[in-house]
């Protein structure tokens, strides 16, 4: 769209070198160039991001704001460079002025806001919307530490601060004259007014500002910009109270402890996490974005706020912004003089929960003293709800007179997020079919009794722009070659690859295009940790959190069957095969910390043994972020999808791997069912036990792992190397792994799978000898991924939640 030439990019990189870093050009540094290239985007932006927001103004078009406490961005010049259509000049200009694109942009540190798969959605979400034209922002957190950065050593995870904001971030825009005030704690008083209805007021509470800071989100070559808004916690330094502080060290720990509200993010990934300071960042995050958002419509509309559904919706990312629902609450009725009637129509037309889990562990609960003590008016609000839901079973739902306990909103002296936010939305979605499935027939069974139309299916996505053009540009050139440029915006266009499937030129330079990413990839390799690793083997990845469910530790099982296989048998002529994987464990989580431990424990052996003749390599790169991710999975052969059955809700690895040409090896669950129909059996490796035969176990027994170790003599070998140690030195051990798979009954079904998953293996190795049969199962992968474009699942979203129109 910017008709900017190489040239005239040359030109004002100079000039712009001179007048904001106030340097010639042959002094600046990669990231003298960096600041001026992200401001020369931001130059080109500015008007856009203006104009779209003045234009939804304008219209008063109804708008969706998309609640997150996470959004995992990543880096932002290369996207947004693409996206407005200046990536190819500006490589161009930086090639000519003698830098290396590729170092300029690394200087950017990522934005890691999010622990995994749900901050991404939230970012590729983000990123569809402005794409497809659709007026929608996200609202979020500025936490100034983002997911701690892992550093591995001695095989140990360790985890340092990651102070993104060390050095000036030039994509945010502080807009401190839009703060919001935010109240804590505090009592509150019920005066009965002259006609009789009741006025709530509150005392004594804990002041703090919401601040906040825009990013802008830039689609693809549409001059639309709309926002990412992330708020910042500070002092209210216009507050008598505060002002009138004398004792100058206590405003210093007052101001800490207000800070430490968007200090950091939880570094916990579908597991609770009960910290007060959690509660105090979810219901920041709410209220601010509440209070910004009612005070947008009112800029646009008239000051009631009756037509508040027509104009407004907001999507919650979880159960985490699901105090949305009592604080629209408070504001309809405390603020706009509601009664509750009227309050509670407007909240459920306006709120909508996505479900991303049927952890247990994950799902959200606080102690309701908690909720009392720091918000103790929507303590009374959320009380009025459950006690209006209980008695609604009670009266219309006798059939459930019984189990009123398990759908209570408070129960046990907790609140069930979940259930709230069940209750107070009119749509409940799921994010695969099977996880949507399991919620309406098993997890949520009764809420679906309660409310079948709330519940829908809205499979994940990833946006292609990021994942396929920007990621692996020699890909996305061969298939341009071939179709045509009409897939990057109708990705599901990338379907008509399959008429080449069979075509030797083209799948030659689909061979060579994967083979270059993978020399690439290991050379980063080299670099990062000294191993050589053969560019003609197998790449075999496995990158996500580290999660008993995901059975990393069923993959390093299989590393090790073949390592003894090897060691038994040095002359065998297997294809060399390179695993990699990347993984961050939350920090207080044992067993997956004892798992990377042993994966790189394992590497260390396999890696150093000369009998293994670098037939097998084991690589862990630590760190695993948004921008590693996109230097390996352009990369990847095998994209291990190997979670227990049911546990995995959709995961959104498994498609930006398949989307680069990578053949899923999976069980069937999340969205690798939805995978398995589109490219059909011959072209995934599937294996294991289903979802139903899982949850049979759950329910009735009949699994015993120790009859596995008595039986399997691979089994049995590997947990006892485990357990006394490798090569009798006894110095590295791994008994706590040992006895979790025997004594806990291995309640991920690692033994039970183990066997299944070598045969799987044994096929995938069996047909990566034959190359163009190999290249065909690469290209049905590809030619289907175009449905899990995020451009799809927001699509479906706004047509059947959002009833969004694209502006
Ligand atoms: C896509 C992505 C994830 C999610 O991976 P899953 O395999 O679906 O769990 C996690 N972290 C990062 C950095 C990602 O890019």
């Amino acid at each position: 769209m910017s008709k900017i030439t190489a040239e005239e990019l040359v030109e004002s990189i100079t000039n712009k070198m001179k007048t904001e870093r106030g340097k010639d050009l042959k002094d600046a540094s990669d990231k003298d160039l960096y600041y001026v290239i992200t401001s020369i985007v931001n130059d080109e932006l500015k008007p856009h991001w203006l104009e779209t927001e003045k234009n939804y103004k304008k219209r008063n078009v109804r708008q969706v704001y998309y609640l997150s406490m996470e959004f995992l961005v990543g880096r932002l010049a290369e996207s947004n460079l693409l996206n407005f259509g200046l990536l190819n000049t500006t490589n161009e200009a930086l090639e000519r002025l003698g830098f290396d694109p590729e170092k300029v942009y690394a200087e950017e540190h990522d934005a890691g806001l999010g622990n995994g798969g749900l901050g991404r959605l939230a970012a590729c979400f983000l990123d569809s919307l402005a794409s497809l034209r659709y007026p929608g922002h996200g609202c979020g957190i500025r936490y100034r530490y983002g997911l701690f950065e892992q550093r591995i050593i001695h095989g140990n995870q360790i985890e340092l601060p990651d102070y993104w904001l060390k050095e000036e971030y030039p994509w945010e825009t502080r807009k401190a004259d839009e703060a919001i005030k935010i109240h804590f704690g505090g009592q509150v008083h019920m005066f009965k007014k002259n006609d009789g209805s009741l006025e709530f007021k509150y005392e004594n509470t804990d002041q703090v500002m919401a601040v906040p800071y825009d990013i802008p989100i830039v689609g693809f070559e549409n001059q639309v910009v709309n926002s990412l808004r992330l708020w910042s916690a500070e002092l209210a330094t216009s507050d008598e109270d505060v002002a009138h502080t004398t004792q100058y060290y206590h405003h210093l720990d007052h101001n800490h402890s207000i800070e430490q509200i968007s200090g950091f993010l939880y570094p916990d990934d579908s597991s609770h996490e009960g910290k007060e300071l959690r509660l105090k960042q979810q219901y920041f995050l709410v209220s601010a974005s509440i209070q910004n958002i009612i005070k947008k419509y009112k800029e646009t509309n008239r000051k009631s706020l009756n037509h508040l559904p027509d104009k407004v919706v907001i999507q919650i990312n979880d159960t985490h912004p699901s105090l949305a629902i009592p604080e629209l609450m408070r504001i309809l009725m405390d603020e706009e003089h509601y009664g509750w009637e009227d309050a509670w129509k407007i909240t459920t037309k306006v709120i909508a929960y996505t479900n991303h889990t049927t952890l247990s562990e994950a799902l959200e609960k606080w102690p309701t003293a908690m909720i009392q003590s720091l918000l103790p008016r929507l303590h009374m609000i959320i009380d009025e709800i459950n006690e209006r839901f209980c008695k609604e079973i009670w009266l219309e739902y006798p059939e459930l007179r019984n189990k009123i306990h398990e759908l209570a909103i408070i129960a046990d002296n907790q609140v069930h997020m979940a259930r709230l936010a069940i209750v107070g939305s009119f749509s409940v979605n799921g994010v695969a079919r099977i996880h949507t499935e399991i919620l309406k027939k098993k997890e949520m069974k009764d809420f679906y009794h309660l409310f079948p139309n709330k519940f829908n299916n809205k499979t994940n996505g990833i946006t292609h722009r990021r994942w396929l053009l920007q990621v692996n540009p020699k890909l996305s050139d061969v298939i341009t070659d071939v179709i045509g440029p009409q897939w990057i915006s109708r990705p599901n266009q990338l379907i008509s690859l399959l008429r080449y499937s069979k075509d030797r030129p083209f799948l030659e330079k689909i061979d060579k295009v994967k083979h270059e990413n993978k020399q690439a990839l290991a050379k980063f390799i080299l670099d990062r940790t000294g191993i050589k690793v053969d560019d003609k083997s197998i790449f075999d990845v496995q990158i996500k959190r580290l999660h008993e469910y995901k059975r990393q530790l069923l993959n390093i099982f299989h590393v090790i069957y073949l390592y003894n296989e090897l060691k038994d048998n040095p002359n065998q002529d297997i294809t060399p095969r390179t695993f990699i994987f990347g993984a961050k464990a939350a920090p207080s989580y044992h067993l997956a910390k004892e798992v990377i431990k042993l994966i790189n424990k394992v590497a260390s052996i396999v890696n150093h043994d000369p009998d293994i003749k670098d037939k097998l390599k084991v690589v862990f790169l630590e760190n695993y972020n948004v921008s590693l991710a996109e230097k390996i999975i352009p990369a990847a052969d095998i994209s291990e999808q190997i979670s227990t059955a049911s546990k995995e809700a959709s995961g959104t690895g498994n498609m930006k791997m398949m989307m680069n040409g990578a053949i899923t090896l999976g069980t069937l669950d999340g969205a690798n069912i939805e995978i398995r129909d589109l490219v059909g059996d011959n072209n995934i490796f599937i294996f294991g036990l289903t979802a139903d035969e899982v949850l049979e176990y759950y329910h009735n027994g009949g699994y015993v792992a120790r009859d596995i170790y008595n039986t399997d003599d691979r089994v049995r070998r590997i947990l006892d190397q485990l357990n006394e140690g490798w090569f009798g030195t006894h110095d590295i051990e791994f008994k706590d792994i040992f006895y979790h798979i025997l004594y806990h009954n291995d309640p991920y079904f690692v033994l039970k799978d183990f066997d299944p998953y070598i045969v799987s293996h044994e096929l995938v190795e069996q047909s990566y000898r034959d190359k163009f049969t190999w290249l065909n199962m690469s290209v049905a992968n590809i030619a289907h991924s175009g449905k899990f474009s995020s451009d799809r699942t927001i699509q479906e979203y706004a047509s059947s939640i959002w009833n969004l129109n694209k502006v």
